[in-house]
């Protein structure tokens, strides 16, 4: 058995006794893809050129052509069964991820549950597309609004959640009738392989080529000529603001839409009438899982002052306890960094946080072994730091101290990004003033529940810097689809609309 085994469960031929794989998706230049456990690499790539390009955006109008006539329940049928051939390589799939993107093993697995859940949320959306009746003002008229897909929906990831965040766009676009050209986080080219293998199983008995294409390239290469593609109404995009600023840009040059789903730079507000266990534990998931490269990572903590100590002292103990090492050992709590540039990142701003009057009160430092592998750190910050107001994509954690909510509130909203947001009390007035107009100003805000971890069934997005985009549950569908309004003259009469006489 190689190391890589669980590659065979999903179609991937390795070589070198299971230890490397060779997947060809298009005739490109290789890009290879490294293991940030080991600094191994674990996977060839041949990416999509120009010509693969336009190979793909051809089949996908094709597909699109038949796709939305198709009845909207039939393309759930087709996405129940994407959602059954997910649950079949959940494992496979969530060690994959984990070995290549380097989140723990129980997290990659909870990411294809992810897409599981956002397929079989998409099968139930299918029959309830729904569009509004209204009365018109004229008589023997009737007006209605009904919603139509919008064609080819490009679709960017990130290297975080390389498989979710495709699924969240895939299985909604889908039942709206849309086709899906991908352009993965070239950090983790073999996780889309197999993603696009798994789909292929299911479409291409079906004939439906077409309605979900890979395409694996840099962003200079393929995503320059996806963003400027009149051919795509819409393109949704995940990844840093710097990334959202480009392709906003660009696809509003053209007078295209996109999605933006951006960065975030979260906060945690604790009250001195938290649960101290309850917040220990929230702050924990949100700051050290997925390594802090999440995008809802809580990177702020605003403790009040009388628990402020209370809390730290127990946050320090549960940092020395995480342990650290292989995604795919069941003990490990924290995972490697996806790789030396974002060790670097962690690195630099180490020495800005030092120089800006910052005090580690634990970590703050690179393991000296293989693999991407560094502390979570805990800082104590003053609200002076330029740094905070940047989303360091790593596990470092600012603390805060407050006298009042309000001043809570304030600091908390005082960055550029707008994400995910929590308050931890027990008092039902703090909980309503957060949660009100002028408490937190983010797309998300939980009570008694960390930043990260959102559930498909609510709209996922943020406000401000994080681009305002909205995805998975709700009527995140909607972003996926035109509306046309019909109004339709039953009468033998010709009235017009405002009671206008014209030339009678
Ligand atoms: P990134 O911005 O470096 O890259 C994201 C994707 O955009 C990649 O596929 C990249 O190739 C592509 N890209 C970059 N420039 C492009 C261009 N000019 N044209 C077309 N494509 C381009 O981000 P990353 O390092 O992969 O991911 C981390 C970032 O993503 C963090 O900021 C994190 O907060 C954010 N993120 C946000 C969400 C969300 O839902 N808000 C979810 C996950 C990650």
């Amino acid at each position: 058995m190689g190391k890589l085994d669980f590659l065979a469960e999903l179609g991937i031929e390795t070589e070198n006794d299971g230890g490397y794989a060779k997947e060809w998706c298009g005739s490109g230049s290789l890009l290879e893809s490294f293991a940030p456990a080991d600094e191994s690499v674990i996977a060839s790539v041949r990416q999509c050129d120009a010509g693969d390009y336009e190979n793909i955006m051809a089949n996908a109008a094709k597909a699109f052509a038949c796709w939305r006539l198709e009845p909207a329940p039939a393309r759930g049928e087709v996405v129940r069964q994407l959602g059954n051939e997910f649950r079949k390589h959940k494992v496979a799939l969530g060690k994959l991820i984990a070995w290549e993107m380097g989140k723990i093993q129980a997290e990659g697995e909870g990411e294809v549950q992810e897409m599981i859940d956002i397929a079989d949320f998409a099968v139930g959306l299918s029959r309830q597309l729904y569009g509004k009746t209204m009365h018109s003002e004229r008589p023997g008229h009737r007006m209605y609004e009904q919603w139509h897909p919008l064609g080819t929906v490009g679709v960017i990831t990130a290297f975080n959640f390389p498989g979710a965040v495709w699924a969240w766009n895939a299985m909604i676009a889908a039942v709206c009738g849309d086709v899906m050209v991908w352009k993965p986080s070239s950090k983790t080219p073999l996780t889309a392989v197999a993603i696009q293998k798994i789909v292929n199983n299911v479409l291409e008995p079906l004939e439906w080529n077409g309605v979900m294409s890979l395409l694996v390239g840099s962003s200079r290469d393929v995503g320059e000529l996806l963003i400027h593609d009149r051919r795509v109404p819409l393109v949704s995009a995940t990844g840093s603001c710097h990334m959202g600023r480009k392709v906003g840009e660009a696809v509003a040059k053209r007078l295209g839409r996109s999605l933006l789903e951006l960065g975030g730079n979260n906060g945690i507000i604790a009250m001195d009438d938290a649960d101290p266990e309850m917040v220990l534990r929230g702050v924990l998931f949100g700051a050290v899982g997925t390594t802090g490269q999440r995008c809802t990572s809580t990177r702020r903590l605003f403790l009040h002052r009388d628990i402020a100590s209370d809390i730290t002292g127990r946050l320090v103990k549960a940092y020395g306890q995480v342990k650290i090492g292989n995604p795919l050992d069941p003990d490990t709590l924290m995972g490697p960094m996806v790789d030396g540039g974002a060790v670097d990142t962690y690195s630099a701003a180490l020495e800005t946080i030092k120089k800006q009057g910052g005090e580690v009160l634990y970590g703050g430092n690179v393991l000296d072994q293989t693999g991407h592998y560094v502390e979570p750190t805990i800082v104590k910050a003053k609200p002076s730091m330029e740094i905070v107001g940047d989303e360091t994509f790593a596990p470092i954690l600012y603390l805060f101290e407050f006298d009042s909510l309000e001043d809570a509130i304030a600091m908390h909203n005082s960055v550029d990004q707008g994400l995910s947001s929590s308050i931890f009390t027990r008092n039902m007035q703090s909980v309503e003033r957060f949660l009100s107009a002028a408490g937190s100003d983010c797309g998300i805000a939980n009570v008694n529940i960390g930043t990260s971890g959102a559930e498909i069934g609510g709209a996922f997005g943020g406000e401000k810097d994080t681009g305002g985009g909205r995805e998975a549950g709700s009527d995140s569908w909607k972003a996926y689809m035109r509306r046309q309004t019909n109004t339709l003259n039953w009468s033998d009469e010709l009235p017009l609309a405002q009671g206008i006489q014209f030339g009678d």
